[in-house]
């Protein structure tokens, strides 16, 4: 394994764990939290402001980056680190998750996932070796493996069919990488007559994924709520091997409490002393839940998405700053937030740039959204270390109803305008 992670604090009661992730470009403080830098960059965030915020690692999507402005010419330009000015370590997705969400624009095969651009409608073909291929090019610290999320709520077949479709193309992507990376080429089980069609005109490709060490490559459990098929698609995913695992296909819609109850059973299926990822879930209280269940790695796009929509987080919960209530305001977001924006601004300002169409509207609502959250995770940890999980636990509020981005419900008093 060539991912070094280590477990520096356990929570007695719990299963929450501090932890320290080596990355090829730097050291992450688990359990951390991702912002969406989508297409490389973070809406409205500066690389300066994101580290003046303490962000550890910045997820990128693939599917934004392979369209516009290609992996190719990243890849020339010396990755993406070094094309988005950002030297600390990145985790990219597969691409899959986007293609399958454009609505009528996804096919998916046994071969792969066909689609065409929201940009210019041309047809692409994405399958589990080319968004490895791909996300060399790109050159992040952690990769992932194609995988097909499932909506909720789905049949028992149509998950079935989904855990293996997902162990089979982790199973290609795992063979495809260590041909790439660890140039272990042995006995390969995809020659090039077995090849799919889109892959033959990629090999053979010798040029390195830039950067210091190869990414490490984590395999995408699936299953939706079904706990056999979790059981299944983890058990076979740990057979074919990965440096860390990520449970996918949650927040897709379903209650709240399922996706606690699946993220907990799913997590302890997984090795503790690999990095646990749970994809896309979710609010500051979803993140101290999860964390309680074993999960240590995060990434939304809640806190920058809902902070252009005027929603932020507080300590008291979400605040739509961009009602009406707010217009004589003079309290801070957050009187309890210690950010550059609660000291400087007041609701009654940050109101009125939305009403007025203001691009600082969105650009200081997400700095304070980024802050509240990387400043959840950080007490989070100072409570692992210190043995004050649970108190801290106890302190963390949220929204509520389920943890999907999609379908957030916000507190009856402040619904004049929903995020
Ligand atoms: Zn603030």
């Amino acid at each position: 394994m060539g991912l070094k992670f280590e477990i520096v604090a356990r929570d007695a009661g719990t299963q929450a764990r501090a932890g320290l992730l080596h990355t090829p470009h730097g050291v992450v403080e688990t359990p951390t939290f991702m912002p969406v830098g989508t297409a490389g960059t973070v809406k409205g965030m500066t690389q300066e402001q994101l580290e003046s915020l303490g962000v550890q690692m910045l997820l990128a999507n693939t599917y934004h980056l392979y369209l516009r402005p290609g992996h190719e010419v990243i890849r020339e330009l010396g990755g993406l680190h070094r094309f988005m000015g950002w030297p600390h370590p990145i985790l990219t997705d597969s691409g899959g998750f986007q293609v399958m969400s454009l609505k009528g624009l996804g096919r998916v095969t046994e071969d792969g996932v066909w689609f065409r651009s929201h940009l210019d409608g041309s047809s692409h073909f994405l399958t589990p070796e080319r968004a490895v291929e791909i996300q060399l090019a790109l050159g992040a610290d952690i990769i992932m493996t194609l995988d097909e999320c499932v909506d909720y709520p789905a049949s028992h077949e149509t998950l079935q069919r989904a855990v293996k479709l997902t162990t089979r193309w982790a199973q290609r992507a795992k063979d495809f990488y260590e041909e790439r990376v660890s140039g272990e080429r042995g006995p390969a089980l995809h020659s090039q007559s077995q090849r799919p069609p889109d892959l033959q005109h990629l090999t053979p490709d010798t040029s390195p994924a830039p950067g210091p060490q190869p990414p490490s490559l984590f395999g995408i459990v699936q299953g939706g709520t079904d706990k056999i098929l979790r059981r299944e698609s983890a058990e076979e995913l740990l057979e074919i091997g990965f440096e860390g695992y990520a449970i996918g296909g949650l927040s897709v819609g379903e209650p709240r409490q399922e996706t606690y109850e699946v993220a907990e059973f799913t997590a302890g299926l997984l090795p503790e002393e690999r990095p646990r990822y749970l994809m896309g879930v979710g609010t500051p209280e979803d993140l101290m839940e999860c964390v309680a269940r074993g999960i240590y790695l995060f990434d939304c796009v809640m806190p920058t998405r809902n902070a252009r929509n005027g929603c932020v987080f507080t300590s008291e919960g979400k605040l739509v700053v961009k009602n009406a209530r707010y217009m004589r305001d003079e309290q801070p977001l957050d009187p309890a937030c210690a950010c550059s924006v609660c000291r400087r601004y007041s609701r009654s300002y940050l109101r009125h740039l939305f009403v007025a169409g203001e691009m600082l509207a969105g650009i200081l609502a997400t700095h304070h959204n980024l802050h509240f959250y990387l400043d959840t995770m950080r007490k989070i940890r100072q409570a692992l270390e210190f043995g004050q999980f649970e108190s801290v636990r106890s302190r963390v509020r949220g929204g509520s109803g389920t943890a999907s981005p999609r379908r957030e419900v916000v507190p009856e008093s402040q619904a004049d305008e929903p995020c």
